[in-house]
């Protein structure tokens, strides 16, 4: 199986950037992930007094799809996630949401398990999900360590197994790379990190002509969810919940006043993350409520 190596990072997404793989739509491949402080911090001696979000995050790639135009999507299944076998957290002046409060820094050393992570006398369950993960966008570079409508750092814990993630393609092939796997996380990230640790992650690619979504889209075994990030958790609500919307007007035959107060009733808007450069939340719609196919 193609494998695409750690030694293959970037630090941003960037309109300009070259593939170091091309492959067919239908491919199925390994991305091997370095953790989101690539590798630097292996014990909990190493403490960082500030994190510089311009140098953290590496995502593995970019590899284009054949074909893929700006207009497509890319459809990313995601099929595995092995992790290493322990990760990293870090509590760090500054970082998170209550970051002023944290006076000296902290790291911790999480051994990661089967099904499980232990952190000080815990046991949680391990629930790998994708931090960052998006093609090149429109224009310019965008650091790993920023959500936007490419995807880049979402983290978004239903990026996991089972679930599958439609992104845009703004440029040529689309260039897709990802990294900053975490075993655990919950809503908000809200110290700014989960267990961070490096992961082969295995997927397959798919190109969906002429599906141009704006921004991303996350679809797990029960809901469909409209991932938008931006700077205030109001405008990025507004954002997602527009894509739910125009989904439900456009396949569903639904006037807008519908759709909106529908939503209102059964499409729940989650946080993504508190913590990155812009705020991302997800405008989660059970699938029961959108049955006609999303694209052709
Ligand atoms: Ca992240
Ligand atoms: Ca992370």
């Amino acid at each position: 199986m193609l494998n695409i190596s750690r030694d293959h990072v970037i630090y941003a997404f960037a309109a300009s950037m070259s593939p170091v793989a091309t492959v067919e739509s239908g491919t199925t491949l390994v991305f091997q992930a370095v953790d989101a402080l690539g590798g630097q911090v292996t014990s909990a001696e190493t403490t960082l007094d500030h994190l510089d979000f311009s140098r953290v995050n590496p995502a593995t790639g970019p590899v284009a799809v054949a074909g893929a135009q700006p207009g497509d999507a890319l459809l990313v299944e995601i099929l595995d996630i092995v992790t290493s076998d322990h990760g990293v957290m870090l509590a760090v002046p500054g970082l998170g949401i209550l970051g002023h409060k944290v006076d000296t820094p902290t790291t911790k050393v999480v051994p990661i398990g089967g099904e499980s992570v232990t952190f000080n006398q815990w046991s949680l369950p391990k629930q790998p999900m994708i931090g960052v993960i998006g093609t090149a966008p429109q224009e310019g570079s965008v650091p790993c360590g920023t959500p936007s409508d490419h995807g880049g750092n979402m983290d978004t814990k239903d990026i996991k197994v089972g679930s599958s993630i439609y992104l845009p393609v703004f440029q040529p092939g689309g260039l897709l790379a990802m990294g900053d796997v975490h075993a655990a996380m919950a809503d908000g990230e809200v110290c700014g990190t989960g267990v961070e640790c490096s992961a082969d992650i295995t997927v397959r690619v798919h190109r969906i002509p002429q599906f141009g979504i704006a921004r991303p889209l996350v679809v797990t075994p029960t809901a469909i969810m409209a991932v938008a990030s931006a700077a205030t958790i109001e405008e990025a609500s507004q954002l997602a919940l527009e894509q739910v919307i125009d989904f439900l007007v456009a396949k569903e035959g639904l006037s807008f006043n519908d759709a909106y107060m529908l939503c209102s009733l059964v499409t729940d808007i989650r946080i993504s993350q508190l913590v990155d450069p812009l705020l991302t939340v997800r405008a989660s719609l059970p699938k029961t409520y959108l049955t006609a196919p999303l694209h052709p």
